[in-house]
């Protein structure tokens, strides 16, 4: 469920023309959707609202500090991964003690900022980082609470590049070795490990490996506290489906109907991280066509805005819905799906304006036909859109447009060339 659509052949974002804000803004914007990043939030809310449910909000998404006030507003935590998306949190004014710090690297500086917030658990993925952990909280006479980052091998059959769950992943310890940490660890007066922390990594398309993994921890649990340690949470991490293909994966009511009853009555506290599911498709990038070239059989649509705006395609071969965002009325319609088979469509290639052949967004894509000048929509780019954007060849970061009802205000200016080099100077 989105709050974007068609009006007569025109897009609008809630009570947005887009084309008004391309006028006013430039391209390429990322527009994003209020009113969807906050339905998204309370539907995972009032789905787990069975068990004792903190939802940590993943920063590394989507880390606007005007989109991290409206969750923090609407009562989520926040999921970081480094020392910045710490800043950015505090910057938004987050319960600190609903944030939860994971990551693989962690440095001291990052660790020690943390304990001062203070965070509400540091989720940890190795024992040389509990071990560092424990030493920077006695120096610094803050103690903490830590979950271990628990690998529970299970694959959810996603992109070889972000299962991060299995055996082989670099994150988190086994199940085997989980024992020997607390064992070791799990009784230290200055962080208190009462929590195992899971995460899958993204992009699974069913609640199986969810339910999997927690059939496989919640023995551990059990013998863990037959040993006298004390769990008091699960942290089952992020990684559910969003919509990018409209109707096409579970929502977070299917998610509950799966977890829920597993984790009832089991005295555990349950925090979600979920990302994507939150933004993907409450945000937009909006590009505007510069030309159109014939290679060989190939048309291409080239756009204004490249990889260095939206990567996912070329770093994922990721999927995004892309439609004209003034259409005739018969393609006035928006359901996100590359299986269309309506009449008057082109195959094109949409790509960018980067010297780089991974530069696309689409291959051989059916859209309506589009001139030089007209604005196009790539839809499902509100989560690691922004946030994975670079300055490569040189080209500023795009700006940021949140929408609120007939209302629209630039949340992050578009980079200017002087602030670019900015950080060079003296030169
Ligand atoms: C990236 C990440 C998330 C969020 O993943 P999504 O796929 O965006 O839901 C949650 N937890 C951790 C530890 C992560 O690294």
């Amino acid at each position: 469920m989105d709050y974007f659509k068609y009006n007569k052949g025109e897009l609008f974002a809630e009570d947005v023309n887009v084309e008004k804000i391309a006028q006013m803004v430039g391209t390429p914007v990322y527009v994003y959707s209020k009113a969807t990043i906050l339905d998204h939030f309370e539907k995972v809310k009032r789905a787990f609202s069975g068990l004792d449910t903190t939802v940590c909000y993943s920063i590394k998404a989507c880390g606007n500090i005007n989109i991290l006030k409206i969750l923090a507003g609407a009562g989520s935590g926040f999921d970081i991964v480094s020392g910045g998306e710490l800043y950015r949190a505090q910057q938004a004014g987050a319960d600190m003690k609903k944030t939860v710090f994971a990551g693989v690297g962690k440095t001291d500086e990052e660790i020690i900022a943390a304990l001062k917030a203070p965070i509400g658990y540091f989720n940890i993925e190795s024992e040389a980082e509990l071990e560092n952990l424990i030493a920077l909280a006695k120096q610094t006479g803050k103690k903490t609470k830590a979950a271990l980052r628990v690998n529970p091998d299970v694959d959810p059959k996603t992109h070889k590049h972000i299962t991060t769950g299995t055996k082989e992943a670099k994150f988190g310890v086994d199940i085997e070795r989980a024992g020997k940490v607390f064992e070791q660890f799990g009784k230290n007066e200055y962080v208190n490990l009462c929590a195992i922390h899971i995460h899958l990594g993204s992009g699974g398309k069913t609640i199986d490996p969810y339910c999997e993994a927690i059939k496989k921890i919640l023995p551990l649990i059990d013998t863990l506290r037959s040993k006298g340690f004390k769990i008091e949470a699960l942290d089952l991490g992020g990684g559910y489906a969003a919509d990018y293909q409209t109707d096409t994966v579970p929502t977070a009511a299917h998610y509950a109907q799966g977890i829920v009853p597993l984790l009832k009555d089991k005295n555990l506290k349950l925090i979600l991280e979920p990302g994507k599911s939150i933004m993907a498709n409450a945000g937009l990038l909006l590009t505007k066509v510069l030309y159109l070239k014939q290679g060989g059989s190939k048309k291409f649509v080239i756009v204004d805005a490249g990889m260095n705006d939206l990567i996912r395609p070329s770093l994922y071969e990721a999927f995004h819905f892309i439609w004209p965002a003034k259409v005739e009325e018969k393609f006035s319609f928006l359901k996100r799906t590359d299986k269309l088979d309506i009449k008057g469509l082109e195959f094109v290639d949409v790509v960018g304006p980067i010297c780089e052949a991974t530069d696309f967004f689409a291959k051989d894509r059916a859209i309506p036909p589009v001139q030089r000048g007209d604005l196009i929509s790539i839809f499902t780019a509100g989560a690691y859109g922004f946030t994975m954007a670079s300055n490569y060849n040189a080209r500023p970061l795009p700006a940021e447009v949140l929408v609120d009802g007939k209302n629209f205000k630039v949340i992050r200016k578009r980079q200017s060339y002087e602030e670019m080099v900015a950080p060079e100077k003296p030169y």
